[in-house]
C-alpha cells in the first residue's frame, strides 16, 4: 500500500487525461490509468508516468459498463487502499446537426460521456466516504455552458456534468469531498485533430490559439492538490473563448 494520494484517470492512456496524469504525478501522487483500449497500448504512457518516480497501474473497462466500472473499482481497493482523487475524463464526440442526429448518436454520447460520471463516482464515492477526503474532477467543456451547433448529444452530456458537479458538491461537502468541473476550450488532442485549419478556429479565440492539454492539467492539479476549500465550481479553461 502506498502513502501517497492516488488519483483515478477515466481515459487516461492519451490526450488532456494523460497529460493531466503526469501533472499530477509530477506533484507526488499515484496514478491509476482506465482507458477502453487494451494494456499493452496504455503501456508507454504507464510507463512515462513511472518514469517521474511514483507508481502508475492501468485498469481496462469501458467507463459506460456499470458492472465493469464497479468490479474494476472494487479491484482498486483491494490493491491499493483508497482513491483520493477521481478525474472523470473519458469522453466521446458524435458530431451532427440535431435534425440529422438519429437516437444512437444521443444515447451513445451520452452514456459515455454523462453516464459514466456516475457509474464511476457511485462506485469511487463510497470509499472517499469512509475516507472522509477526495477531490472528484468532471471533464465538462465550454459547449457545455454555451452550446454548439452540431454538438446537441455532446453539449447537452458537459451540460449534465455540470449539474452533476454543482449537485454533488452539495451533497458531499460536509463529508470532506470537493466536486468541480473543467470545461476545455478548444485543446489540442485526437478529439480537435479533425477540425482542419485551426488557424481558422483560432481567430475567434481572445489568446489567438488552441489550447494545449498542459493548459488543462495545470487547473486539474490546482483543484485536485492545490486548495481545501473550492468546491461546485465550473472553471472555463478556453483562452476567452465563449462560442
Ligand atoms: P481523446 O484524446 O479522444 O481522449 C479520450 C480518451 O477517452 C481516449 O483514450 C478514449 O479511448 C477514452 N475513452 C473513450 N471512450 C471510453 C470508454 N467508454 N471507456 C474508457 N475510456 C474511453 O480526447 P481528449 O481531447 O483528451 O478529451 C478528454 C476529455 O476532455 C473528454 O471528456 C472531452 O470531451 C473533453 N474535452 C476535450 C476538448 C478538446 O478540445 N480536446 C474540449 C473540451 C472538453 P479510445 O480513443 O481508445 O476510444
Amino acid at each position: 500500500m502506498t502513502d501517497r494520494k492516488i488519483a483515478l484517470i477515466t481515459g487516461g492512456s492519451r490526450g488532456i487525461g494523460f497529460s493531466c496524469a503526469k501533472e499530477l504525478a509530477n506533484n507526488g501522487c499515484d496514478i491509476i490509468i482506465n482507458d477502453i483500449c487494451d494494456a499493452a497500448t496504455a503501456q508507454p504512457a504507464i510507463d512515462e508516468i513511472k518514469a517521474l518516480g511514483v507508481n502508475a497501474w492501468f485498469y481496462q473497462f469501458d467507463v459506460s459498463n456499470d458492472e465493469q466500472v464497479k468490479a474494476a473499482v472494487d479491484k482498486m481497493i483491494e490493491e491499493h487502499g483508497h482513491i483520493d482523487i477521481l478525474l472523470n475524463n473519458a469522453g466521446i464526440t458524435k458530431d451532427g446537426l440535431f435534425l440529422r442526429m438519429d437516437a444512437e448518436q444521443w444515447e451513445r454520447v451520452i452514456k459515455i460521456n454523462l453516464g459514466s460520471a456516475y457509474y464511476v463516482t457511485h462506485a469511487v464515492i463510497k470509499y472517499m466516504m469512509k475516507a472522509r477526503q477526495g477531490s472528484i474532477i468532471n471533464m465538462s467543456s465550454i459547449v457545455g455552458v454555451h452550446g454548439n451547433a452540431g454538438q446537441a448529444n455532446y453539449s447537452a452530456s458537459k451540460a449534465g456534468l455540470i449539474g452533476l458537479t454543482k449537485t454533488l458538491a452539495k451533497e458531499f461537502g460536509s463529508r470532506n469531498i470537493r466536486v468541480n468541473a473543467v470545461c476545455p476550450g478548444f485543446i489540442q488532442t485526437a478529439m480537435t485533430a479533425n477540425l482542419g485549419n485551426i488557424e481558422e478556429y483560432a481567430k475567434a479565440i481572445p489568446m489567438q490559439r488552441f489550447g494545449t492539454p498542459e493548459d488543462i492539467a495545470k487547473v486539474v492539479k490546482f483543484l485536485a492538490l492545490d486548495t481545501d476549500y473550492v468546491t461546485g465550481q465550473a472553471i472555463e479553461v478556453a483562452g476567452g473563448l465563449m462560442l
